[in-house]
């Protein structure tokens, strides 16, 4: 089991004011919906930024950050509480080991998460990448199977190291929108959704700069070159995607061992004798039409 901490959420107070004020009126909104708890997973390929985003949303250095890959191998949950407000977020190791989707990684998030439930997803990656190739497909496909369809219906896409200048003559929007399509893409067919499924209920993209040296605004707030104070932008959308009407995914034991091969065979017992006695019948009627016909049964 990975480590769990709780703490009263100290880093709140490192936001600028401006930040506090825009939180409190999301945790306000919350309440209302009588929400006193959210829990986050955060899933990427290693090196996205995934653990920085954690410690971004805090406002603590409440997880490692590592320069080079040698990420811990357990997930990592980190508790705040707030005014009744509680807020979770796991930290998990990268999805890719050597070249390959690190199934091992995937079981290890699986049983730290039994008995939870996962309000909000938050799949990482980089925005200053500019390929998304068979690997991502793979991971997307990985989770999706780990975790059920549905849980792409809890998520939303942030993009780090979004304090970028975009090549040639292309817009910051237009290169943002691009690289996130991209993605965006690549989760529809890993997750094998239909197009109109899929665009039914958009995943939202959140653009994040984890980097100190992020720009600020006259009120402090860290900004994006297209002028959106990200960390408030990121909270909000957390929130619409907690309560967007869908049910959290539940992490149970079921959904850990995967679907039981015996259950499936014990369901298949009543369907296989049906069609071992319609065949029957069928034969039989065809012996007795063929010798009312005078032919010589088979
Ligand atoms: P993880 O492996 O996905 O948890 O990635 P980390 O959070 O450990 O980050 C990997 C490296 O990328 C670290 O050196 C971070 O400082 C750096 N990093 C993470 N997010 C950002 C970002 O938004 N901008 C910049 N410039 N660097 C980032
Ligand atoms: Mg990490």
């Amino acid at each position: 089991m990975g480590s769990l901490v709780i703490r009263e959420w100290a880093g709140f107070h490192q936001f600028p004011a401006a930040t506090q004020t825009k939180l409190i009126d999301f945790m306000g909104k919350l309440k209302q919906e009588n929400v006193y708890t959210l829990t986050i997973l955060v899933l990427g390929k290693g090196g996205v930024g995934k653990s920085s985003t954690v410690n971004s949303l805090i406002g603590e250095r409440a997880v490692t950050v590592n320069n080079f890959q040698s990420e811990s191998l357990r997930p990592m949950m980190v508790s705040r509480t707030r005014a009744g407000f509680m807020l979770n977020i796991i930290d998990t190791p990268g999805l890719v080991e050597a070249g390959y989707v690190s199934y091992q990684a995937l079981e290890l998030i699986k049983r730290f998460l039994l008995n939870k439930t996962i309000d909000v997803m938050l799949y990482v990656d980089r925005l200053d990448a500019y390929r998304v190739d068979e690997l991502d497909r793979q991971i997307i496909t990985a989770i999706t199977d780990s975790f059920g369809k549905e849980i792409w219906r809890k998520s939303l896409l942030v993009l780090t190291h979004a304090q970028l200048c975009p090549p040639d003559d292309l817009t910051y929007d237009v290169f943002c929108s691009k690289r996130s399509d991209a993605i965006l893409r690549t989760v529809r067919t890993g997750a094998r959704f239909w197009k109109r499924d899929f665009e039914e209920i958009p995943i939202p993209v959140v653009l994040v700069e984890n980097s100190g040296r992020c720009n600020k605004s006259e009120s402090d707030e860290k900004i994006l070159p297209n002028g959106d104070a990200w960390i408030p932008n990121l909270v909000k959308t957390i929130i619409n995607v907690a309560t967007n009407g869908r049910e959290g995914i539940t992490v149970d034991k079921k959904l850990i061992d995967g679907p039981d091969s015996n259950e499936r065979g014990k369901v298949l017992i009543p369907v296989i004798a049906l069609a071992q006695w319609l065949a029957v019948k069928w034969f039989v009627r065809a012996i007795k039409n063929d010798i009312k016909q005078g032919k010589s049964p088979l």
